[in-house]
């Protein structure tokens, strides 16, 4: 008898524990790549854009990892003071190579590639907040397969992480779009962007979480990629905001990282993209429902926008 009522309170515990776990906020890791730029744009100076960066970070109280490319600007001293407010606000740091190649064309060699990241990492070398995170330009692993292992045998014997996305966004897309509209008119509306911005960002959202239900049945950590540029200088902190909204929570990309699923390396032969991505076309489901919109030119919530000009 005791045994019995036992198990029926073992049972009801599980039976509450286990909505408990299904309603879990959905947990994301903010991260940026390509930055700190010095190039031009209009409204907001280099300084500008990253000050408005780390502010929208700061107000929400966010651990973001920039993902640094040292020859857009961290290569020169105003550049490298860029990159040192974030370490000097508790942000994260990982190496994006020096000069952004692409590993997939045939002109650079898998030596060229390394030496592109062993020397931006020396740019940043003593930084507080670095971590030996390497983020594949374009999140291209390298093509042909021989390139791919040999990148990542390399890696593993340096010690490298390769810091996935899961949640893969066309932002820069839009930044373009905006930056556009605003060399004609430097006064243009851009709300209509903005909530393009945050229309895309939820729909790819939703369907990489559906993409992690369906390929390991349960809500991984998703890593949100996203750009140091004037649109997330302009918006983050709304991109932030809305995020919370929906009930996900932010976490450290070192926590994210710490899921299981990041240790995956999928054998697709064109690996890249999002982690998750990869993982489907390893697993042959290139084509499951919604595909389309997850690749660049799938946005209709951008496609919508039509030209730069401003709206009437
Ligand atoms: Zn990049």
């Amino acid at each position: 008898m005791i045994r019995s009522l036992l198990f029926i309170a073992a049972t009801a515990l599980v039976a509450c524990a286990s909505p408990v776990r299904a309603q879990a906020a959905q947990r994301i890791a903010l991260t940026l790549d390509d930055g700190p730029h010095l190039s031009a744009t209009p409204r907001l100076s280099p300084q500008a854009r990253n000050e408005a960066l780390l502010a929208a970070i700061r107000k929400h109280q966010v651990q973001a990892a920039l993902f640094v490319t040292c020859g857009n600007g961290a290569d020169r001293p105003e550049g490298l003071a860029l990159v040192k407010a974030w370490s000097d606000a508790g942000q994260l740091l990982g190496n994006h190579t020096m000069t952004h190649p692409d590993l997939n064309s045939p002109q650079v060699s898998l030596e060229q590639y390394q030496d592109e990241i062993q020397r931006c990492q020396q740019i940043l070398e003593g930084l507080p907040g670095l971590q030996r995170w390497f983020r594949f330009t374009f999140l291209r692993e390298g093509k042909p397969e021989a390139k791919r292992d040999g990148m990542r045998a390399w890696m593993k014997a340096q010690g490298w992480r390769n810091a996935y996305v899961s949640l893969d966004t066309s932002d820069w897309r839009l930044n373009e779009f905006l930056e556009a509209r605003l060399k004609a008119d430097p006064k243009a509306e851009v709300s209509d962007i903005r909530q393009a911005y945050l229309d895309h960002l939820w729909q790819r959202a939703q369907a990489y979480q559906a993409l992690s239900r369906r390929l390991q049945g349960r809500d991984i950590a998703q890593v949100l990629l996203t750009h140091h540029n004037l649109l997330n200088a302009l918006f983050l902190d709304d991109v932030i905001g809305m995020f919370k909204a929906k009930g996900w929570q932010f976490i450290s990309p070192a926590e994210a990282f710490e899921d299981p699923v990041y240790q995956l390396q999928p054998i697709s032969p064109v690996a890249g993209q999002s982690l998750l991505l990869s993982m489907a076309r390893s697993l042959g489901l290139g084509r499951f429902e919604g595909w389309e919109r997850l690749v660049d030119d799938g946005d209709h919530e951008i496609e919508r926008l039509g030209p730069p000009a401003a709206p009437h």
